[in-house]
């Protein structure tokens, strides 16, 4: 121990413990009465929790409009005529989905792949096969579609399945129609954080840039199919709804500890 401040604490500390002297400390509360947070089975990596809404479970796509188009084969889902929608609709959620882009590889850029998942029908977090397939950056998979790029490319080898584990904080409108607060994303692909708290400009298009327009609190998911086959398994949704607690008039009893 060659630091001299570090040899001073060590020395106080012992010069009070052998003079056995203790410091009274009152405990602070915030006083909120918190109700118990709900109790729930996590699941494991192929699960849901118990809370989820299971969107899709490897049987059917009841849960879609337009899920009759897709193909359902082995577990999994196949994009093809067209893009699926959700038929409830969700605020703030956590999401979970895993798909696969085509393991044979035709076309490329954004012809390689392409998917995507929208959030409230058109907030869109891209789907693509970014393993080694040049396009431009705010296009690639785990871009916000023409707002930010991926902070890294996570993305798994075609054909092999990846994750996504998408946190979505829903945008406010005021009532004249003016934002009041932006949506915000958070995703991890394969694990591994690729957006963090990223507030969205607006709509994410092709052809113009993000605007916001006045829309209801919830809005569906949609999957795009964007004339590749890609693959998806295990997508189920949680609402994310903040735990409120009672904060009494009266100010909290302190106790006081040693
Ligand atoms: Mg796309």
């Amino acid at each position: 121990m060659k630091n001299p401040k570090l040899i001073f604490l060590a020395l106080m500390t012992f010069a009070c413990s052998a003079l056995g002297m203790t410091y009274a400390v009152q405990e602070w509360k915030s006083g909120i009465i918190w109700p118990e947070p709900e109790v729930i089975d996590p699941g494991d990596a192929t699960t849901p929790p118990s809370d989820a809404i299971v969107l899709f479970d490897g049987t059917n796509l009841d849960a879609w409009q337009g899920g009759e188009r897709w193909e359902i084969k082995d577990g999994y889902a196949i994009a093809q005529g067209g893009g699926i929608v959700t038929k409830d609709s969700f605020g703030d959620i956590q999401l979970h989905l895993e798909w696969a882009s085509p393991e044979k590889v035709t076309g490329e850029g954004q012809g390689r792949g392409n998917s995507g998942v929208y959030l409230m029908g058109q907030y869109e977090l891209q789907i693509l096969d970014s393993y080694e397939n040049e396009t431009y950056f705010d296009g690639q998979a785990g871009a916000i579609y023409k707002q930010t790029p991926p902070m890294v490319n996570a993305c798994r080898p075609p054909g092999e399945w990846q994750t996504y584990d998408i946190l979505w904080t829903a945008p406010r409108f005021n009532e004249d129609g003016s934002l009041k607060s932006p949506a915000a994303i958070t995703v991890l692909q394969n694990g591994v954080v690729i957006q963090n708290n990223f507030e969205l400009q607006g709509g994410t298009f092709w052809h113009r840039p993000p605007t916001y327009t006045k829309h209801a609190e919830t809005g569906p998911i949609s999957l795009q199919f964007h004339g590749n086959p890609v693959r998806f398994r295990n997508i189920w949704v949680r609402d994310m709804k903040p735990i409120v607690g009672e904060k009494p008039d009266e100010k909290p009893e302190q106790s006081t500890g040693e």
